[in-house]
């Protein structure tokens, strides 16, 4: 049986061997992409009580379903594989422009696996029209993201794309990410795929870069053209028109005055939910600047209609960091008692060069500070110690670099912010509580790209059965290659599966879809000896209050929680609903 997937390809990376091999993609697979395939691969292929570190974990590159076509912000790449931050499964996505180049090549996904004899060398994978092929890359060593990847990219076509590590990975330090260029002409590694040490996996595999030459190879070619571009137009005019592109369109860090108002804009690491000095950390302040300094926002990737990248430039009009994002200006800066944008910016910077998640080194210092290792405020001590210690290996840097629970106990400390083992984002479960229900139950841990609903009014089973749908919903999303940020309702992304594949896709099979990848994440999970004990939330978080009179903390019961991984009948509402992150 012919179809729209008969090039697509499997690529097999043995770093033991130092061999590639390709292979047809399983037909059976054809409604799996990004986060369910790198689930799938991760049930088959990977023993889950592996040492995450060691040459039986999998690292999994997947690019999502729809990713390479002309659907609109669809292009995300998912990383996935065992975490050593959380010792469960973990994907993590990214934008930029390699998850579309590997997809125009047919590379549904590219499976890493074993481990170098030889750990001091590095490796580096190229993969063209022409030849897939391993090769020496010892003088890219100890590079900082952005110099790799402009050494590996300037004699290459101006339409190549590169997936790297940066000191951090090579370190397999627990918070380290996985780099993405954008889609710019200079071609930052500014883009990360950066939750749960997806970088370590990668360095632990010697693997230092992936360059992606996508050569003259074409978008993918849907079952119907015509349909599936009138249904993209059709799509993107709904997107623009409806009101979901103005959350957006000014980047995530105009969030921030609202997060305040919620008690979700974490100070001084959660004992407040809300930063008297909001003020100077409001996107509004990065926007006023784009008229004296220049920069300005821009997508990340091909294709992206929603735009919600800033890069921030210096008072000299240079070029310093993009996207400085709503959770980084929270975790970085707020959290941290940095209450100064710029500083958040050059912290960003540091962070996108070594390779490291914002999110987890944000709390990571903020409890360094909470208790006593640091000032509150110590905005340049933060950045020494990501310059001088964290990026060189030394004690206190690679007790950071390892996240939150690592510094925590290392410093004996009470209010440690984790679910499963990695650090909370943002959005703050006592005032969000279907969010912490998510953070509770998801198989990755404390993850807002998991299910985050933002409704302070949801308590109790309604905050399960809201949790439970936006956990679907995002997991769908996931596998498709849309952004979360495009907001796709599961009615959109099936109509755009319909039309690619040329077959009608029913609401059943989208929902269930979205459940097989939660349930095999959850299986992976329970195989790795994760018990319903790992369910639940740190207990700074149900015991000690933020917001009015310090009303506010976790209060549903892990049993209830647990409620939210039984499925519970569709409702019509669900298929409506946008992703949201
Ligand atoms: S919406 Fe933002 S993060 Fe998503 S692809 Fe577009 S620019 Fe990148």
């Amino acid at each position: 049986m012919s179809g729209v997937w008969d090039n697509d390809k499997l690529l097999r990376v043995d770093m033991t061997a130092l061999t590639v091999a390709v292979e047809a993609y399983p037909l059976a697979w054809k409604y799996l992409g990004g986060r369910s395939l790198s689930a799938r691969i991760l049930l088959d292929e990977c023993d889950p009580g592996c040492d995450p570190l060691g040459p039986d974990n999998v690292l999994v590159l997947a690019p999502g379903i729809l990713s390479g076509t002309s659907a609109p912000t669809s292009g995300r790449l998912s990383v996935g594989c065992k975490s050593p931050l959380t010792g469960g499964i973990k994907e993590a996505n990214a934008g930029g422009n390699p998850g579309q180049d590997l997809m125009k090549l047919g590379y549904r996904g590219v499976i890493v696996t074993g481990q170098p004899a030889d750990r001091e060398k590095r490796w580096g994978l190229v993969v063209s029209e022409e030849e897939v092929r391993l090769t020496a890359a010892d003088e890219y060593k100890g590079m900082w993201n952005y110099a790799c990847c402009e050494r590996l990219l300037a004699d290459r076509p101006k339409n190549a794309s590169a997936i790297s590590i940066g000191p951090a990975g090579e370190l397999m330090l627990s918070a380290a990410s996985v780099a993405c260029t954008d889609k710019d002409k200079a071609r930052r590694p500014a883009r990360h795929a950066a939750r749960g040490g997806v970088g370590a996996v990668m360095g632990s595999k010697c693997l230092k870069w992936v360059v992606i030459e996508p050569g003259k190879a074409r978008l993918r070619q849907p079952a119907d053209n015509k349909a599936f571009t009138t249904n993209n137009k059709v799509f993107s005019q709904a997107y623009l028109g409806d009101g979901r592109h103005n959350i957006f369109k000014g980047g995530t860090s105009t969030g921030v005055p609202m997060a305040n108002m919620l008690n979700t804009f974490p100070y001084k690491n959660r004992t407040a939910g809300r930063n008297p000095e909001v003020d100077r950390l409001d996107g509004a302040r990065i926007h006023e600047a784009f008229a004296r300094r220049g920069g300005g926002m821009h997508n990340c990737m091909t294709g992206c209609i929603v735009r919600c990248s800033n890069i921030i430039h210096d008072v000299e009009g240079s070029y310093v960091t993009s996207a400085l994002e709503f959770e980084t200006l929270t975790l970085l800066g707020s959290c941290c008692a940095i209450n100064n944008w710029e500083d958040v910016a050059d912290l960003d910077r540091l962070c996108d060069e070594l390779g490291v998640d914002t999110i987890e080194i944000g709390a990571a210092i903020a409890v360094y500070m909470d208790s006593g290792g640091m000032e509150w405020g110590d905005a340049e001590g933060a950045k020494a110690l990501l310059r001088n210690e964290l990026s060189k290996g030394g004690e206190i840097g690679v007790l950071i670099g390892n996240g939150a629970l690592s510094i925590g106990v290392h410093r004996n400390h009470h209010r440690i912010p984790v679910a499963k083992g990695q650090a909370l984002p943002a959005w703050d479960p006592r005032p969000l509580k279907a969010a912490g229900v998510t953070y509770s139950t998801s198989a990755m841990g404390a993850d807002h790209t998991a299910g985050l609903v933002i409704d302070p009014e949801l308590a109790g089973d309604a905050a399960v059965r809201a949790s439970q749908e936006a956990q679907v919903v995002n997991a769908v999303c996931d596998a498709s290659g849309f952004c979360q940020f495009m907001q796709p309702t599961l009615d959109e992304i099936r109509q755009c599966y319909s039309l690619f594949y040329g077959e009608a896709v029913t609401r059943a099979q989208i929902a269930d879809q979205g459940w097989q990848c939660l349930e095999d994440e959850w299986e992976f999970n329970r195989r790795a000896g994760f018990t319903e004990a790992d369910d639940d939330m740190a207990a700074c978080l149900r015991e000690e209050g933020i917001g009015p009179d310090n009303s506010l903390v976790f209060d549903i019961p892990p049993d209830v929680c647990a409620k939210a991984k039984t499925r519970l009948p569709l409702r019509d509402s669900l298929f409506e609903k946008g992703a949201a992150a």
